[in-house]
C-alpha cells in the first residue's frame, strides 16, 4: 500500500460534510416545539409554520411572532436556535469517505467558520470526533479567524508538520478555496446538489476556484491518494 502518511484531508463541515438545510430544519422544528410548550398550544400550528415553503418569503421567527401574539421575541427564537442540539446525522457516504481516507492513512482535520457553541453541536450531533481527532478541528469562533482569512490554514499546517501534501474540501468558492490555493494546497469543491445553503455561481477570479470539482464525496478517496 502507498505510504499516504504525508496526506492531509481538512474537510469543511456546513454542505460538505452534511446538509446545512438538515441543520436549519432541525433549529426550526426545535424552536417551534419549544414555542408550543412554553406557552401551552398544541405544536402542530407552529411546526405547519417553520415547515412550510410559502410564508410569502417571509422569516418563519416573524410569523411565529405574529401567530404567538408577540409573547416570544425573534431575537429569543434566534437564541433557541443558535444554542439547540440539531437532530443530524452524517451520510453514509460522508462516513465512508471519511473511513476510507483514514484506513489510507491519511491525516483528517476539520476547518469550519461559526459559533462556537452551534457547530460544536453540529460536530458532535454527526459523531465528527469518531473520524476526526479533536485537536484537528478548527471552528473559526474558537481560533479568532474565518476563513476569509489565512490562519485557519495556517494553524493547520503548523498542527501537523508531517503531511506535505495538503487538501481542502469544500462548498463555498466565497472562502474555501482561495486561501489554500495561494498556501499550495489541493482544493477541491463538492458541487450543489440543488440543497445547498449558499450558491456556487459566483463570478469571482481563479485563485478563489477549487482546482478540483466533484459531485460526490464517493469521488474523493482515490482523487487524493491516486
Ligand atoms: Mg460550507
Amino acid at each position: 500500500m502507498a505510504d499516504n502518511s504525508d496526506i492531509l484531508v481538512a474537510f469543511d463541515l456546513d454542505d460538505t460534510l452534511y446538509k446545512e438545510c438538515e441543520y436549519v430544519r432541525s433549529g426550526y422544528r426545535y424552536v417551534a416545539r419549544r414555542l408550543a410548550r412554553e406557552l401551552r398550544v398544541p405544536a402542530e400550528g407552529l411546526l405547519e409554520i417553520v415547515e412550510s415553503d410559502n410564508v410569502g418569503g417571509r422569516h418563519p421567527f416573524d410569523v411565529l411572532f405574529e401567530y404567538t401574539d408577540g409573547n416570544v421575541s425573534v431575537e429569543r427564537m434566534v437564541g433557541m436556535y443558535r444554542e439547540h442540539v440539531p437532530f443530524i446525522t452524517l451520510p453514509d457516504v460522508s462516513a465512508d469517505c471519511l473511513v476510507r481516507l483514514a484506513s489510507a492513512g491519511c491525516t483528517l482535520a476539520l476547518i469550519t467558520d461559526g459559533r462556537h457553541t452551534g457547530q460544536w453541536n453540529k460536530i458532535r450531533a454527526l459523531a465528527i470526533e469518531r473520524y476526526i481527532d479533536g485537536r484537528l478541528i478548527s471552528v473559526s469562533a474558537d481560533i479568532g479567524a474565518d476563513k476569509t482569512l489565512p490562519l485557519p490554514w495556517e494553524r493547520m499546517q503548523e498542527l501537523t508538520p508531517g503531511c506535505t501534501r495538503r487538501w481542502y474540501i469544500g462548498d463555498n468558492p466565497l472562502k474555501d478555496f482561495h486561501h489554500p490555493n495561494l498556501m499550495g494546497w489541493n482544493t477541491v469543491m463538492l458541487r450543489d446538489d440543488g440543497r445547498n445553503i449558499k450558491t456556487q455561481h459566483v463570478d469571482l477570479p481563479e485563485s478563489y476556484r477549487a482546482r478540483f470539482e466533484i459531485d460526490s464525496l464517493g469521488e474523493l478517496p482515490p482523487l487524493v491518494t491516486g
